[in-house]
């Protein structure tokens, strides 16, 4: 098995210790914080605690189980085409019928609260050109995915980027 280091990098499992004595442990929580790095001899190495939620980038980060339909994005630009059927149009006709695809949570089409349209895979994680596509997503969970997508964009970058080396990108 394999893990990821903060540098991109990758370290391998080379044993695991199956003790079976009594002996005091402690559990380390980080307050508001379910990831983490941790070090392994001199390898620091992103771990989570088990219990997820919606603020664990594992939850918000990647393309979510209310995803359906999503649009092809132009590029990894904010800036989306407002007009009548356009994207903005589009992303929440998209959210109105299957809602948020992170959380599910469904706005009425028309009214105030629209949606975000999310790029997948996250914008900061990808060289330009990369390949991606738009998803609905509340701005709740837009928020709450832009905090992670900073932190981690520094070990996700460089995997992305080995990606596109193998797509030829
Ligand atoms: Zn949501």
């Amino acid at each position: 098995m394999w893990l990821q280091t903060a540098a991109g990098t990758w370290v391998q499992i080379t044993a695991i210790d199956d003790a079976h004595r009594s002996q005091k442990v402690h559990n380390l929580t980080v307050e508001g914080q379910h990831t983490y790095f941790v070090l392994a001899g001199n390898a620091p190495v992103l771990v989570h605690n088990a219990k997820r939620d919606r603020t664990d980038p594992e939850a918000v980060c990647p393309i979510g189980p209310y995803a359906a339909e999503s649009i092809p994005a132009r590029s990894k630009s904010q800036k989306f085409d407002e007009s009548p059927g356009g994207e903005r149009d589009q992303i929440n006709e998209i959210g109105s019928r299957f809602g948020c695809h992170t959380c599910g949570i469904i706005f009425p089409f028309g009214s105030k609260k629209g949606y975000v349209p999310d790029h997948q895979p996250i914008s900061s994680w990808v060289p330009d050109g990369f390949p991606q596509r738009l998803y609905s997503q509340c701005i709740d969970c837009s928020r709450k995915q832009a905090g992670w997508a900073r932190q981690l964009a520094p070990v996700m970058l460089p995997s992305y980027e080995r990606i596109a080396k193998e797509m030829g990108l």
